[in-house]
Order: structure tokens, then C-alpha cells, then sequence
């Protein structure tokens, strides 16, 4: 891109590591923008100007070394202009404790940029006034700017980021490209705010629908037009879209956004998504508690209400604030719920993949790694004078299952057989697949001869029931089973004996090679033999 990246807006971009993205992004954007309209727009006659007053205003503010006499007698030359700025100064909006009669007094009292913005404010609502008629809602335009603007204000001062009264100005002229649009293209641009109807958040899609072009961006080139500057022109190029900033200053950018909110809650009929929208804004950008938040909210309703007097702009019915912020109440419920609902939701996906690691993907028993670490703990209580019973189950030439009916019909077999199992033992202890056609049983607080007796019965179901194979193709119909089964169990009387889990996992193994011996198809119990007390 060549010398692209020092074109000035270039050199804007704060985040440096991302220097050159952020350059791509911007040259991408100004690439894809209806140039010619951008250009019709700014060089339409009808444009509102800046005033004259304000023109020298900013230039004389732009010098360091200007004198306050001197800005002051720029402004009282403007006698309207001066006698509006007073009344708003000793308005209890700034809530000064003694009155102030002359705009140098106003200048020492207040500092130079409260002065500077309504000398600006006043002069650019006088100018967009004219452009501002019907049929363009101009009550709901003011609505939006006013309460942006006290807003964004509000927010500037409670968090201390940069000029509250550049973020004040911000939001006030945020949508003055919809006046420039509006100026330029007449009925076009009415009938494409009509298919908003009223909803000025789907504005900037509906403006880039129809003309490729949006009044933040319009809005933007306006005010650099009119050489503001760039902690003007910033914040409303991104007002809609505060969250995609990459130019400074921020902190501003993201005050006029969340002023756009509070103007939208008081506003809407339904204000509680936007609330939410709001808190987790003031908490992620200035961490804002809900209650500073609902704060800021109330002096901006009133702060509107005196301001909206004072430039003399009709803002509609004043909101219920007290309904709003009930609403709110409602709304941080709503968040905190979700909050726990997604803490809920969480530890059910855990619950149901701890469920997969602990489970046998073929016939759905407990698995292998689960074995191990229950018999652990069931040792370990028997260790301490509970008791603990293991039952090993390995079926009877399955090998010849497989050879005979193929490896399909003797996965379905271990299905079955492990449905079986895991029936019979539901109430007393936890069925595992130890490996291939072995089962292993944990039986707490179970000892040798109930688990014995279990054992035997489970053994003569599988052994007198042929397993129902009908549901699965090309099998025959029932394939007949029968497992050898090995008993070991821990209680206070054999405790002694077994120094480890693993001592009593062998001798179950050990039993079902017994049975094996055996013939098959029976149960062997291990005993322990104690050596005799001394
Ligand atoms: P024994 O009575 O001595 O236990 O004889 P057996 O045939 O059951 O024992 P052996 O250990 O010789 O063979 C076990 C067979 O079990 C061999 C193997 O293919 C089969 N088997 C192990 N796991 C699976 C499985 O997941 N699916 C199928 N279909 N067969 C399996
Ligand atoms: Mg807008
Ligand atoms: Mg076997």
C-alpha cells in the first residue's frame, strides 16, 4: 500500500501492534464506501454550516496561549448566543453556588471547555434546527442527542476519562449525518428511515442497504469537514458500532456507546435487554457496579430534563424514571439468573462428560478406569469398618461366540449380558467392564456370602435364560451363555489379610480361574486363610 500508512488517519490508530491491520481495515472501508455520494453530500448547498461564533471559538481554543478576555468577547459579541450560555450556567445543572452574570466569569468558574462546548453546542442546534423540520422526526433526533450527550457526559465525569464535555458535544452531534442525508437526498433518504420504522438502531444497515454509505460515517467526514476536532469527529464515527474502535480516544467512544443505551432504555417500552446491555458495558469498560450504573441513568433523565429547557428542543414526554430503573431491578436479576443458569449448564455438560470417560462405549457399563478408581475408595472405607465385596464375571467360550455367529452377534451378546448384569446388581453394587467378555462387580458394604448368593443367582439367570438376540439382524435368534464368576470380600474379620485394593481385585480374578478349573459355568468364593492368632 505504499505511503499509505501515513496517511494521517493512519497514524491515529492507537493499538501499534496491530498498526498496519488496523490500516488495512480502515483502507478497506474507505474502499468500499460510495465515494460519489460522500462527495455530493459534503458539497451540498443545503448543508447546515457552522456558525460563524463558533468557528472562531474553536480556532481560539486550538491556541495555547489564548486569553479568556479575549474568547469571552468573541462569545458576548453574539448576544443571544451569551445570554443562553448564562442561563445554562446558572442553571442547576452545574449547580454553581453563586450566581454568574458575565461570560468571563463563566470562564473562570467553569473552566474553558464547558464554556467552549455550549458555545459549540448552542451554535450547532441552532444551525441543525433549520435543517431538522418535518418530515424528519426531529423530536425523537434531539430525544436520542440529548440524552446521548448528558449521558455520555455523566459517564466521562464518574469515571474520570478524558473531556466529559468533548463526550457531551459527541453526543449531541453524534447523528448529524442523518441531517446531512436528510439535506442531500431529501424524500430518498425519509423513505429509507421509514423502513426503520422508528428503530434507530436499524438505521445505519438500512442507510448502507440502500446508498452504501451511513450517517456515522457521513456524520464523521461532516465534522472534519467543519475541521472539529478528531475527539469530536471519532466518537461519532463509531457511535453505532462503539466496540469496533480502534482510534482514539476510546474511553470517549465508549461513553457516547453506553449514552446510546441509557437514550435507548428510556426510550423503548422495553427496556430490560438494553439494561443488560448497559451493565455489562459499565462494568467490562469502566467497571461500574449496577448500582453506579443505575446512578448515572437518573442524573441523565433529570440532566435532560433541564438541558432539553434550556437549548429549547422538545424531547417528548419526560420517562418514568422510577418505572425504568424497576425495570432495571428486573433486569439484573435476569443477569445474575443467567449468570447461574450458564453456571448450571456448565456443570451438567461436566456431569455428562465426567458420564462419557466413566462409561464403556459398547455396552454402557462403568468402564475399566472407573473400576479402578471406585474400588480405591470402597477399600478404603472397608478399610475403616465398612465392608466391600468384588465379583469378577468372565464368560464361557466366547471365543466359540464369535467363531460361530461372528463378531457382530458377539458384540450384542456382551450387550445383553452387561443390561443383565447391571439389572440384577441395580441395588447393590456398581457393574464394570474389566475388559473383553470380564466383567467386575463393586459390592460396598456388601460381605462374602450375600455377595455369594448374588452371584450364584446372576450366574443361574444367564445360564436358564437364552440371550434374546431378535432385534439383531443376520443373528439367530438367542444365543445361550453361561459365565464363570469369582467372589472376594473385605470385612472387619478379613481386613487383616488384604494390605491393598489390589490384593482383593487378585483374589477375585483368582476365584474365577478356580471356577474355570471347575468346568465352568459356576461360582468360586475366595478365603482368605488368616493365620491364627498367636
Ligand atoms: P474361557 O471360557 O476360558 O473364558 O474362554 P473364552 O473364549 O471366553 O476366553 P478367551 O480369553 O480365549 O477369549 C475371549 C474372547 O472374547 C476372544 C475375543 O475375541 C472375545 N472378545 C473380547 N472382547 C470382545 C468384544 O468386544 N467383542 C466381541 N465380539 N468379542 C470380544
Ligand atoms: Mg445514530
Ligand atoms: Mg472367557
Amino acid at each position: 500500500m505504499g505511503g499509505d500508512e501515513d496517511h494521517p488517519r493512519f497514524r491515529r490508530c492507537i493499538c501499534h501492534p496491530l498498526r498496519y491491520q488496523c490500516a488495512a481495515m480502515l483502507w478497506k472501508r474507505a474502499v468500499e464506501m460510495n465515494h460519489t455520494l460522500m462527495d455530493t453530500v459534503l458539497a451540498c448547498p443545503n448543508l447546515p454550516s457552522l456558525p460563524a461564533v463558533a468557528v472562531h471559538v474553536l480556532e481560539l481554543t486550538q491556541d495555547p496561549n489564548v486569553k479568556l478576555t479575549e474568547i469571552a468577547s468573541t462569545i458576548q459579541h453574539d448576544q443571544a448566543l451569551a445570554s443562553k450560555i448564562l442561563r445554562t450556567v446558572n442553571s442547576s445543572y452545574y449547580g454553581l453556588r453563586k450566581g454568574c452574570g458575565t461570560i468571563s466569569h463563566a470562564l473562570i468558574l467553569l473552566g474553558l471547555n464547558p464554556v467552549k462546548t455550549l458555545a459549540l453546542g448552542f451554535g450547532l442546534v441552532g444551525t441543525l434546527k433549520k435543517g431538522i423540520t418535518d418530515p424528519f422526526d426531529h423530536v425523537s433526533y434531539w430525544r436520542r442527542g440529548l440524552y446521548t450527550a448528558v449521558s455520555a457526559q455523566c459517564l466521562a465525569s464518574t469515571v474520570r476519562c478524558g473531556e466529559p464535555e468533548e463526550a457531551f458535544l459527541a453526543g449531541l452531534l453524534q447523528d448529524v449525518g442523518m441531517v446531512a442525508l436528510y439535506s442531500a437526498l431529501g424524500d430518498r433518504y425519509i423513505e429509507i428511515m421509514a423502513q426503520t420504522q422508528g428503530d434507530h438502531r436499524k438505521l445505519a444497515r438500512a442507510e448502507r442497504d440502500a446508498l452504501d454509505l451511513t450517517h456515522p460515517e457521513v456524520g464523521a467526514q461532516l465534522c472534519e469537514h467543519w475541521r472539529l476536532p478528531a475527539s469530536l469527529v471519532t466518537p461519532i464515527r463509531y457511535h453505532e458500532r462503539p466496540e469496533t474502535a480502534t482510534e482514539e480516544p476510546i474511553d470517549i467512544v465508549r461513553c457516547v456507546g453506553i449514552g446510546n443505551l441509557i437514550a435507548d432504555v428510556l426510550t423503548t417500552d422495553d427496556p430490560a435487554p438494553v439494561f443488560k446491555k448497559i451493565y455489562e458495558r459499565c462494568e467490562a469498560w469502566f467497571t461500574l457496579s449496577p448500582t453506579e450504573s443505575d446512578e448515572i441513568l437518573s442524573r441523565a433523565a433529570e440532566g435532560t430534563r433541564e438541558l432539553s429547557r434550556l437549548f429549547d428542543i422538545s424531547t417528548g414526554p419526560y420517562p418514568d424514571i422510577e418505572n425504568i430503573l424497576d425495570q432495571a431491578n428486573q433486569a439484573l436479576i435476569g443477569l445474575s439468573l443467567s449468570a447461574s443458569q450458564q453456571a448450571d449448564a456448565l456443570s451438567e455438560q461436566n456431569a455428562e462428560l465426567q458420564e462419557q470417560v466413566n462409561t464403556d462405549a459398547l455396552t454402557g457399563a462403568a468402564n475399566r478406569g472407573k473400576f479402578n478408581s471406585e474400588i480405591v475408595e470402597a477399600f478404603q472405607r472397608a478399610r475403616a469398618g465398612e465392608k466391600v465385596a468384588v465379583i469378577f464375571i468372565d464368560a464361557d467360550h466366547f471365543k466359540s461366540v464369535n467363531d460361530t455367529h461372528g463378531h457382530l452377534v458377539g458384540d450384542a451378546v456382551l450387550v445383553e449380558l452387561s443390561k443383565r448384569l447391571i439389572e440384577h446388581f441395580t441395588d447393590t453394587g456398581l457393574v464394570c467392564r474389566y475388559g473383553g467378555e470380564e466383567f467386575a462387580v463393586i459390592l460396598p458394604d456388601v460381605d462374602r456370602i450375600t455377595a455369594a448368593k448374588l452371584a450364584e443367582s446372576a450366574r443361574e439367570k444367564i445360564a436358564s435364560n437364552p440371550i434374546d438376540l431378535s432385534h439383531v439382524p443376520d443373528a439367530p435368534e438367542t444365543v445361550k451363555i453361561t459365565v464363570s464368576m469369582g467372589v472376594s470380600a473385605m470385612g472387619p474379620d478379613t481386613a487383616a489379610f488384604f494390605t491393598d485394593h489390589t490384593q482383593l481385585v487378585n483374589a477375585a480374578d483368582r476365584a474365577v480361574y478356580a471356577a474355570k478349573q471347575s468346568g465352568r459355568n459356576c461360582v468360586r468364593i475366595f478365603k482368605p486363610k488368616l493365620k491364627a492368632a498367636a
